[in-house]
């Protein structure tokens, strides 16, 4: 679908152009067109794309695939908002490191929604747990709450899901110092479910496919 006809059923969602496996001609076409949001998943390919897109320097990127916390140096400054943390572990790790470079990073914690094992993320009672220990930390803040929910033939079985994580942001909002982590952002929505996720209070979807067409099975680059 064009950008344009998307953008129009956007209200105030914001749209993470998700660029994963496609070719960098692809996100400079988009660029022109005025996005400036992009999503990526793969470190190594998100790092040869940052260099040879250097010129667009305006471009906001967002980083939405699992980090192995051992990658986490070389990132460190380069995405505007991580929204794949998934453990408190790599909470942890990202914070020390941005400390030593004296950066605060924004990210959003991955929730689990429907708990699946095939997918990292918090379930809704660890995060519940362990909220008082990743809000310490003192280089992170944390923008809101992500979920990428269980694939459903009809698109309004994940609707649960939906409003179920802005529940839990709200929920979260109560026990957190909002001037440090401002929790405003649900990030939720993709091709196939964005109009739901609208509907239930998405602040940002990440849409791949409808943008781009299908992806490349491998990276381009
Ligand atoms: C690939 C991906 C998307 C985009 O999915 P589409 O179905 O292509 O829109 C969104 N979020 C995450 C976390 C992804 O990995």
């Amino acid at each position: 679908m064009a950008i344009e006809e998307i953008k129009k059923t956007l209200g105030q969602s914001k749209l993470i152009a998700v660029s994963k496996l496609q070719p960098v001609q692809k996100i400079r076409e988009l660029y022109e067109k005025g996005q400036r949001q992009f999503g990526e998943n793969y470190i190594q390919e998100a790092l040869l794309k940052f260099e040879e897109l250097k010129d667009l320097s305006d471009i906001e990127w967002h980083l939405i695939g699992h980090l192995q916390k051992n990658k986490v140096k070389n990132i460190i400054g380069k995405f505007h908002l991580i929204q794949s943390v998934d453990s408190l572990e790599l909470a942890q790790v990202l914070s020390k490191q941005c400390e030593s470079k004296n950066i605060q990073q924004k990210i959003l914690i991955q929730t689990n929604i429907a708990c699946e094992e095939s997918k990292t993320g918090f379930s809704e009672s660890l995060l519940k747990k362990i909220w008082p220990e990743i809000t310490k930390l003192p280089n992170l803040k944390i923008m809101g709450l992500m979920t990428m929910p269980p694939l459903a033939e009809n698109s309004n079985e994940v609707r649960p899901h939906f409003s179920q994580l802005r529940e839990l942001r709200n929920y979260l909002k109560t026990h957190t110092d909002l001037s440090k982590h401002p929790m405003t952002e649900l990030s939720m929505g993709t091709s196939h479910d964005y109009l739901i996720a609208i509907e239930e209070g998405s602040t940002m979807v990440r849409l791949g496919t409808i943008l781009f067409g299908e992806r490349p099975s491998r990276s381009v680059m």
